[in-house]
């Protein structure tokens, strides 16, 4: 079953480490975004990607990239 919003795991670009942030997938301008490192503190480039099988894909970048 889909469900609007979810916990979503991340791993931090930076040091490695990971991190959930809660994501509410109904406000498409959410679906990327920058999100602090919980752990070292850097920014990470979050992207979210759904397929049409309602799979959700998550992608972290280092924000300077
Ligand atoms: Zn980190």
């Amino acid at each position: 079953m889909f469900t609007t919003d979810e916990d979503i795991v991340w791993i931090c670009q930076y040091c490695g480490e990971q991190n959930s942030v809660w994501v509410d997938l109904t406000v498409s301008s959410k679906l990327d975004f920058i999100e602090d490192c919980m752990i070292c503190c850097r920014p990470n480039r979050i992207l979210i990607r759904i397929d049409e099988d309602e799979n959700i894909f998550l992608e972290s970048r280092p924000q300077d990239e």
